[in-house]
């Protein structure tokens, strides 16, 4: 239970630091420096205004300054990367939580980010990419052949799919899918591929069809991803079990 709790706080305390990412990497903004300030009047805040989830609701969701309304998305994202935290800890335990945590830390940004400005920043894809290699080396050496393949076979279909979409597929997710097929291998890489298919045509189609969106709007396809990477990392296993199962594949 301790160590459930203590997931949970490191989670409000990284979602705090993610906030900051979304907000500022679209804007070219340095993530270290200045320190938090209100964007309306530019107060910067000192250290009972950055205690997570408290301060927000401490000042009742606005600046003590300027008394301009804070974003209820804020508050939101420290929870729900608490929340997270303590998922990730739960199913994969100690020490494996360490990178696993990283890792969707990087991707609830990159869900976001694409999310707002239909964007991937290449430096958190470069980051994934290094966490990714350096967890394959370190803690997966045994399965380095099926991590290249899942990379070779992620970035190779979405690219082929970009080529043949003429740019419906953006460079940002095929070089987001060749790092998450690294770091899931080519059988899982498939699996979260056509879980984020199925999720993202599924939405696209309804939005179509309630006339919300045009035939032409690209709706974003990261957060799909990320969504289907997080189904995968907690069921993947299971999933495919059942499936070369019931096909007698197995
Ligand atoms: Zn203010």
């Amino acid at each position: 239970m301790f160590f459930t709790v203590a997931a949970f706080i490191f989670g409000l305390l990284v979602g705090s630091f993610l906030n900051v990412c979304i907000y500022r990497l679209p804007r070219g903004q340095s993530i270290v420096a200045p320190p938090s300030h209100c964007p309306a009047c530019g107060k910067t805040l000192t250290f009972i205004e950055l205690i997570p989830v408290i301060s927000f609701l401490w000042q009742r969701g606005r600046c003590r300054r300027c008394k301009t309304k804070i974003s209820w998305r804020y508050l939101c994202l420290e929870l729900l990367t608490g929340l997270l935290f303590v998922i990730l800890y739960r199913h994969f335990g100690w020490p494996d939580v360490l990178w696993q945590a990283a890792f969707y830390s990087v991707l609830v940004v990159i869900f976001f980010i694409d999310l707002d400005y239909r964007l991937i920043p290449n430096p958190l894809v470069l980051v994934l990419l290094l966490l990714t290699v350096a967890v394959q080396f370190i803690v997966r050496p045994n399965s380095l052949v099926e991590a290249l393949a899942g990379g070779v076979l992620g970035g190779g279909l979405f690219l082929l799919l970009a080529v043949l979409s003429k740019g419906g597929m953006g460079g940002g997710d095929i070089k987001l899918m060749a790092v998450l097929g690294l770091w899931f291998g080519w059988q899982q890489a498939l699996l979260l591929i056509f879980l984020a298919f199925l999720s993202g045509g599924s939405l696209a189609l309804l939005l179509l069809f309630l006339k919300k969106k045009k035939r032409k709007d690209a709706v974003p396809f990261g957060p799909f991803l990320v969504l289907s990477a997080l189904i995968v990392s907690m069921w993947g296993e299971q999933i495919i079990a059942w499936y070369l199962r019931f096909s007698g594949l197995s």
